[in-house]
């Protein structure tokens, strides 16, 4: 924000001083050259002082007086719409857009910016209507369907979003691929909402074509897959998961070991545990491996193995299944039900999940930022409270 206003004043501070050169005397000249310049150092000074307010408000001061070129008025409008002022922002731009003398670039410039201000101000519909006018326009393609694929996400049109990232990338932009993915398990998810297993999978097959690595299709595969007891095959997408992504492993343990137990494929579950429990940050398999070895060779060896680990890298959620396989329930007495209790307070108070993006901690696992919108940002946390 602040380096991007310092990049505003440059144009308007250089414009300004052409002008002043222009139509003055030298003397006058000179003086309005100083006064910018003098401004321009108390602007910077406001945002140095994290004053941006201060810093809008000044560099307002200076452009106003000389609004009648196409950068300042730009320049103008933008702080108008960064100060929430968008009512005025889009006054000035369609004012813009309407003069006589524009050549095609400077109207195109102005339509994106019109269409910046209906974005902010939430009129998708006319922002929508904006972008499309500009898609027939020479060299205007790729930023109108950057912007079209912005709004179809906040309407949640995932087809049109789509369909906008993948001629993006007809035009040679296919940094999307990523982007599509995540569409396609939005259809996924809305597939499945309606019942339509078939149509989900079709959805989700389609966006690991796109993004052979996409944890998200992986996941809902496997999920899917158990649904309809086709052990073998959602073992596999939860496998997958795990090896492309070892942040996630709390995410697929339960229902691995349960396509694995259904399979009675013990040796590959146990192979399969201690193999992800040497990696994993969390203690996710480590707990599915005590498990499987509480019921293969009893419950004191399960104890040994979970507190020689713990020793290594202790977790709350390590140390109360220890405390469960140490005091079963049936067997509580007083002392121990209270630091079960206190336990599993602890577990509940903390976050279980944190956008790596903008460190947003939700308790369940969002594929869409809810704070800064990115996509596929937030993954279980891991350490001492973590899973
Ligand atoms: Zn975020």
């Amino acid at each position: 924000m602040e380096w991007l206003l310092v990049g505003l004043l440059v144009p308007v501070a250089a414009a300004s001083g052409y002008l002043a050169g222009r139509r003055g005397s030298e003397k006058s000249s000179g003086q309005r050259v100083t006064r910018l310049t003098s401004s321009y150092f108390r602007g910077l000074n406001y945002l140095l002082n994290e004053q941006p307010d201060k810093a809008i408000e000044l560099f307002l001061q200076i452009a106003e007086p000389d609004s009648d070129t196409l950068e300042t008025q730009l320049a103008l409008g933008n702080l108008f719409r960064r100060r929430g002022e968008v009512d005025r922002a889009i006054r000035l731009h369609q004012n813009l857009f309407t003069r006589p003398l524009l050549s095609a670039e400077q109207r195109s410039l102005a339509l994106v910016e019109l269409g910046e201000d209906y974005l902010r101000a939430g009129l998708l519909d006319r922002a929508e209507a904006l972008y499309k006018d500009l898609l027939q326009v020479d060299g205007q393609e790729a930023i109108a369907l950057r912007q079209l694929i912005e709004i179809y996400q906040q309407e949640q049109d995932w087809d049109s979003a789509i369909a906008a990232a993948e001629r993006l990338c007809e035009s040679g932009d296919c940094s999307n691929t990523a982007l599509i993915a995540q569409f396609r398990c939005e259809l996924a998810d809305r597939a499945l909402e309606q019942g339509d297993h078939e149509g989900a999978r079709s959805h989700l097959q389609r966006a690991l074509n796109d993004q052979p690595d996409c944890i998200r299709a992986e996941l809902q595969l496997g999920k899917i897959e158990l649904q309809h007891s086709r052990w073998q095959q959602a073992a596999r997408h939860f496998e997958r998961v795990a090896r492309q992504d070892p942040d996630y492993v709390s995410e697929i343990v339960k229902p691995l070991l349960t396509a694995l137990d259904a399979l009675g494929d013990r040796r590959r579950a146990r192979k399969l545990m201690c193999e992800l429990s040497q990696h994993e940050r969390g203690s996710a398999s480590l707990l599915g491996l005590v498990q499987l070895i509480e019921r293969e060779e009893g419950r004191e060896q399960a104890i040994n193995l979970l507190a020689e680990r713990l020793h290594e890298r202790p977790s709350v959620r390590g140390v109360r299944h220890l405390l469960d396989l140490s005091f079963p329930p049936e067997a509580d007495r007083e002392s121990v039900a209270l630091v079960r209790d206190i336990l599993d307070k602890l577990l509940q108070r903390e976050p279980t999940y944190r956008c790596g993006r903008c460190g947003f901690r939700p308790r369940a696992l969002y594929w869409h930022c809810p704070s800064c919108r990115s996509w596929g940002t937030v993954k279980p946390i891991h350490g001492l409270v973590g899973d």
